[in-house]
């Protein structure tokens, strides 16, 4: 093979391996995914009314970054984070009843579910737990059901005990009390719908509240009226004993509400927007999307969610069989060269067996001529020189000939090895172009939004990273504008996501339209698209910019025969020379973020 050819090869080998690699860790993410979805969707069926905080702050803030995240992989640890609480929630309500085989043990257990025991007695609850799991039989029942008295009677003390000290708490200081804490402000990035618990529900998990209590003042008794309502009081300092138990007595009973329902399919359809797909199950996902607006009931959410999971499954599939693609290229790639390798040594060895076989005839015919040489010198008559020569020349000539022959099917052996290694090198080539054409096209297809057309948002990161690099070497000025749908929530409620789709893919087609070829026109999540403008400063982009958002507003759009007026808002900042690809879409995202202040349907500089 070739020098030029064998770089060639390892050059593109070096690439597939890259490939490789790539896919594999895409593969993982969507796994990932894949399980973390399906856990969501068996969680519907295991509903109580318990409470985990720590869970539902993780998945607010799973949700808040799936709206600005192109890339699964960037909020792996959070789907870590969401899963392990989602884990220790499954394991804690498995601790809480565990299936027994006796009847009663189950009774028993339940009872235990349902009693609030205080704080300094969750160790004896503990103990009486274990012993209930180790019961072997009916007999003993009676046993466990005394000790279960008796802890409820301990636990009646202690509550009596504490209502009385709070009484008497609440007497003394009456007129510096605070009615309650205040509401803590929402993490940003949060649902627009008011928060209704459902995730609380969801996933509930009384074990961290209970650790977290542990050393806790006891609680009250739970009464009725306040079960009803106990989200207020969680705010109160030391009732968090109290809502333990009244979330599980609420208990496996408890429904959720419509509103929670939409919050969770809420969350889906962003989740839904956010994967990025190829074109096929792109489509897939708007219909799934499409059967989740508006979605109320559990059941309806619950399919959703297995759609959604196997939706994953099937991107995650493809990308599995891409790889064992991949790697049967790979495969076929080394055997390839394997043979020429073969071949090449062949050649070699068959030129060592010349080299070998043309030394034995010059040794052979040396010698011989030696003898010959001898043969004059010695000959007494000239009759036996003749006899002495002549059989010396047929053993010289015998040498040659068996030589020649050798040389002969070498020659022969050699002419095969370089067909068959021409034949090798140009399949090799032919298959790492074809390949080579496919990887092109898949890398292009990897830019690319699958929604609009336009890059999407792991090419603009690399745009925005070059542009950056080239105006710091050159100091080429150039502008970034951020370009945000202006309400467009409410064209998705109120004509669904697919008209929504409808809208983006215009407005996309309108930006690549007005918009240079040099510029770079990027989706760069959701209804937020990306302009990077080369060579251009903010004074000249301002009107340019401008013009692009009054075509927007003029566009026509028709939702069941009636005009529908869609605008758009821009910020736009012009690069600065210690700027990073965070600052400057931080400061153009300002603009956005001022224009829409400034009533929407504007552009505005920063
Ligand atoms: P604002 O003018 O303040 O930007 O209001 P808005 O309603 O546009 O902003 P908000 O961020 O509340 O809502 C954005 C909506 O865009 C919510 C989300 O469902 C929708 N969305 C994001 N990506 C897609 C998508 O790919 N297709 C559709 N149909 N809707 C999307
Ligand atoms: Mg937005
Ligand atoms: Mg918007």
């Amino acid at each position: 093979m070739s020098d030029k050819s064998s770089r060639k090869a390892d050059l593109w080998q070096r690439k597939y391996y890259e490939s490789l690699d790539e896919l594999e860790q895409k593969e993982k993410q969507w796994e990932e995914l894949e399980s973390l979805l399906r856990l969501l969707a068996s969680r519907l069926t295991l509903l109580s009314d318990a409470s985990d905080e720590q869970l539902e702050k993780k998945l607010d803030k799973l949700r808040s970054n799936l709206r600005y995240e192109d890339n699964a992989l960037k909020f792996r640890p959070l789907i870590n984070d969401v899963s392990a609480a989602i884990a220790k929630a499954d394991a804690e309500i498995k601790t809480r009843s565990p299936a027994h085989e006796f009847e009663s043990a189950n009774t028993l257990n339940i009872l235990l579910d349902e009693l609030n025991v205080p704080a300094t007695l969750q160790r004896q609850e503990r103990h009486l737990r274990k012993r209930i799991a180790r019961a072997k039989s009916e007999k003993d029942i009676p046993e466990l059901v005394k000790d279960m008295a008796e802890l409820l009677g301990l636990s009646m003390e202690v509550l009596v005990e504490k209502k009385c000290e709070e009484a008497n708490k609440a007497a003394q200081t009456e007129t510096e009390k605070h009615p309650s804490e205040p509401v803590p402000p929402a993490p940003t990035g949060k649902p627009q719908v008011e928060k209704p618990g459902f995730l609380k529900k969801l996933f509930s998990s009384t074990a961290d509240e209970k650790d977290s209590v542990a050393d806790a003042p006891s609680a009250e008794a739970p009464a009725q009226a306040e079960k009803e309502s106990p989200r207020p009081d969680k705010a109160e300092p030391h009732d968090t004993d109290m809502d333990v138990g009244q979330e599980v007595n609420d208990g496996v009973a408890s429904e959720i509400s419509a509103q929670d329902i939409s919050y969770a399919a809420g969350i889906l359809i962003e989740l839904l927007e956010q994967l990025d797909l190829p074109h096929d199950l792109c489509v897939e996902a708007a219909l799934i999307r499409q059967r989740l607006q508006p979605c109320y009931e559990q059941e309806k959410l619950a399919q959703g969610l297995e759609a959604t999971a196997a939706l994953v499954a099937e991107a995650h599939d493809r990308i599995f069989n891409e790889k064992k693609e991949l790697e049967a290229f790979l495969q076929q790639l080394t055997e390839r060269l394997q043979e020429i390798d073969t071949d090449l040594q062949q050649t070699v060895r068959l030129q060592q067996l010349s080299l070998t076989g043309s030394r034995e005839v010059n040794a052979a015919v040396e010698e011989e001529v030696r003898g010959i040489e001898q043969s004059v010198e010695k000959a007494a008559d000239l009759a036996t020189l003749q006899t002495d020569v002549q059989a010396r020349v047929i053993i010289i000539r015998d040498h040659m000939d068996k030589f020649l022959q050798a040389e002969l099917l070498r020659d022969r052996q050699s002419t095969d090895i370089s067909e068959h290694l021409k034949k090798e090198l140009s399949a090799a080539e032919d298959e790492i172009d074809t390949l080579r054409k496919q990887l092109e096209a898949e890398r292009a297809q990897s830019m690319q939004d699958a929604l609009t057309g336009l890059y999407n948002r792991k090419a603009y990161d690399q745009y925005i990273h070059d542009e950056l690099a080239r105006f710091k070497r050159y100091g080429s000025p150039f502008v970034l504008g951020v370009w945000d749908v202006d309400l467009f929530k409410s064209v998705n409620d109120q004509y669904g996501h697919v008209a929504g789709d409808k809208v983006l893919k215009v407005i996309a087609s309108v930006i690549a339209e007005n918009t240079r070829e040099t510029d770079i026109a990027a989706r760069y999540g959701g209804e937020e698209f990306a302009v990077i403008m080369p060579e251009t400063n903010i004074e000249a982009a301002y009107p340019s910019l401008d013009k692009l958002r009054g075509i927007i507003q003029s566009c026509a759009f028709h939702f069941r025969g009636k005009r529908v007026e869609i605008t758009a808002s821009c910020g736009m900042t012009e690069a600065r020379k210690d700027d990073t690809p965070e600052s400057i879409f931080q400061r153009a995202d300002s603009g956005l973020y001022k224009a829409k202040e400034n009533g929407r349907n504007r552009c505005e500089k920063v």
